[in-house]
C-alpha cells in the first residue's frame, strides 16, 4: 500500500465500487477503496433490480447482469393488511431477482482489473483535517493503526453509521429498520413478487416483500417507516418480523415450513437525498446509501446507489487531474455535479418515486392507518396508488 493516493474510497459497497470504476476509468489516477468487513459483499443487501442497459455497459459489461440473474418477473400481488383484499398487476417492466455476491465479485473483478486497490478488513476510524481540509484517514486493519492520505475522499460508508455524522454534518436521517431473509422450502404461489402492508393500532406501518427465487426460494424482506412510529411500537423488527409472520394470513402460510439460509437486519435510507453530495470546505465527496441516493419506496438503491457512484466517481477523477483542487474549484464541481446528475434518468426516476412513495405512505401510514380503513377503500387505492408504483417498484 502506497502512503498517499489521489482518491481514497470509504466503503466497498455498490457505490464505493462504482465511484472507484468510474474515476479510474476517467483518469489513470491511484485509487484505495477501504471495507471494514474482512470480505466484501459479506452483509446480503438488495437483490432485485429492474434492468438497465446503459449502467451495465458503464461499470460493468454488457451482459453482466442477465448473468447474475436467478429469477425475474412482471408480476406482482399487492395485499391488505387484513390480507382479505388482494390485487394482481403487471408491470411493463420485468424485475430481476439477482445474486448478491455474483454482483459483488463483478464489481471488484472490474475495479481491481482496472488497477484499484481494493482492501477489505481496513475500517476508517477517523477522518484527518488540517484548517478544517481533508488530508487522510485513520485505518484500523484488525491488528494496528496507521494514517494514509489522499488528495480527495469519496464516503461511501452506507446509511447505518456514516462518518461524516462525527464531524457535525448530517445525513439523511430517517434510516428505516429492514429485515432480510433467505428461505428454501417456501410455498409459494406463482413466480409473483408479493407485497404486503403492515399497519394497525398495534401494528407498526411497514412493508414485507417476497420476491421468488425459484419455484421454493424466496428473498424477504420487511421494512419498518420509523418516522410514523409511535412510542409504543418502538420495538426491534424482529420481534415484528415474529408476530407479523405468524399473525398474517397468506403470509405466514408462505414461510411456514421453511429453512432459513441467510437472516439479517440493517437499515434502509429514507430521508430522500441530500441536497448536494459535495462539502467543498472540507474536500470530501458522499454517495450512495449514506447520501440517501436511494428511492424512497425502497427496493431501487442498488442501480440509484450506482449511478450516482458513476457519476461521483467521474467527477472525482478530474477534481483530482486539477492542479488547484481549492474551495471555489470544488464549488465549480459541485454546480457542474448538480447540472449533470439532474440529467440523468435515475435522477428523474428518483423524483418520481418520491411522488409515488408520499402517495403510497400517506395513504397507507398517515391517513387510513387502521387496516379496517385500508380494506374498505382497497379499491380507490389500487388505482392511483399501486399501479403507478408497480411500474416502479
Ligand atoms: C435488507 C436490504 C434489502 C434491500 N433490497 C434492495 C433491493 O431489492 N433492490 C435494491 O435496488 N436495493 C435494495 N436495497 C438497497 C441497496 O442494497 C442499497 O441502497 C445499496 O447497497 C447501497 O449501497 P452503498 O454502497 O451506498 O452502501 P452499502 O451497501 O451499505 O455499503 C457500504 C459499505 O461501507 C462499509 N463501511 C461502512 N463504514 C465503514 C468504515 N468506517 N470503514 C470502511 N468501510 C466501511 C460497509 O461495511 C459496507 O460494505 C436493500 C438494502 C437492504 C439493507
Amino acid at each position: 500500500m502506497k502512503k498517499k493516493y489521489d482518491l481514497i474510497i470509504v466503503g466497498a459497497g455498490p457505490a464505493g465500487l462504482a465511484a472507484g470504476i468510474a474515476a479510474k476509468e476517467k483518469n489513470n489516477i491511484d485509487i484505495l477503496i477501504l471495507e471494514k468487513q474482512d470480505e466484501i459483499g459479506k452483509r446480503i443487501r438488495g437483490e432485485t433490480f429492474k434492468y438497465d442497459k446503459e449502467l451495465e455497459s458503464k461499470i460493468l459489461y454488457p451482459g453482466f447482469f442477465t448473468e447474475i440473474t436467478i429469477n425475474k418477473t412482471n408480476k406482482y400481488r399487492f395485499y391488505s393488511p387484513t390480507t382479505k383484499n388482494v390485487v394482481a398487476i403487471e408491470a411493463p417492466q420485468e424485475r430481476h431477482i439477482i445474486d448478491w455476491h455474483k454482483l459483488m465479485e463483478g464489481l471488484v473483478k472490474k475495479g481491481k482489473d482496472s488497477g484499484i486497490d481494493i482492501k477489505p478488513k481496513h475500517e476508517v476510524t477517523d477522518l484527518l483535517f488540517k484548517n478544517g481540509i481533508y488530508e487522510g484517514v485513520t485505518i484500523f486493519d484488525g491488528s494496528k493503526t496507521f494514517q494514509l492520505q489522499s488528495d480527495l475522499l469519496i464516503l461511501a460508508d452506507g446509511c447505518e453509521n456514516p462518518l461524516i455524522n462525527k464531524y457535525g454534518i448530517q445525513t439523511p436521517k430517517e434510516n428505516c429498520p429492514i429485515l432480510k431473509i433467505i428461505a428454501e422450502n417456501v410455498k409459494l404461489d406463482g413466480n409473483v413478487i408479493e407485497l404486503f402492508f403492515s399497519s394497525g393500532e398495534d401494528i407498526p406501518p411497514g412493508i414485507l416483500s417476497i420476491f421468488p427465487r425459484s419455484e421454493t426460494a424466496a428473498e424477504a424482506n420487511y421494512v419498518i417507516f420509523v418516522g410514523s412510529l409511535k412510542e409504543s411500537l418502538q420495538k426491534d423488527i424482529k420481534y415484528w418480523w415474529d408476530k407479523i409472520s405468524v399473525e398474517t394470513p397468506v403470509f405466514s402460510n408462505r414461510f411456514k415450513n421453511s429453512e432459513v439460509q441467510y437472516f439479517d437486519t440493517s437499515f434502509l435510507p429514507f430521508g430522500g437525498p441530500l441536497k448536494d453530495n459535495i462539502i467543498p470546505k472540507a474536500r470530501i465527496l458522499l454517495v450512495g446509501d449514506n447520501a440517501g441516493n436511494n428511492e424512497p419506496t425502497g427496493g431501487s438503491g442498488l442501480m440509484t446507489t450506482m449511478s450516482m457512484g458513476y457519476e461521483i466517481g467521474q467527477i472525482a477523477s478530474e477534481i483530482v487531474q486539477s492542479s488547484n483542487i481549492d474551495e471555489s474549484f470544488l464549488n465549480e464541481s459541485r454546480k457542474q455535479l448538480i447540472k449533470r446528475i439532474r440529467k440523468t434518468a435515475t435522477y428523474r426516476t428518483l423524483k418520481d418515486l418520491a411522488r409515488i412513495a408520499v402517495d403510497i405512505r400517506k395513504a397507507f401510514f398517515q391517513v387510513l392507518v387502521t387496516p379496517e380503513k385500508i380494506d374498505n377503500s382497497w379499491d380507490t387505492l389500487i388505482g392511483p396508488t399501486l399501479q403507478n408504483a408497480a411500474e416502479f417498484f
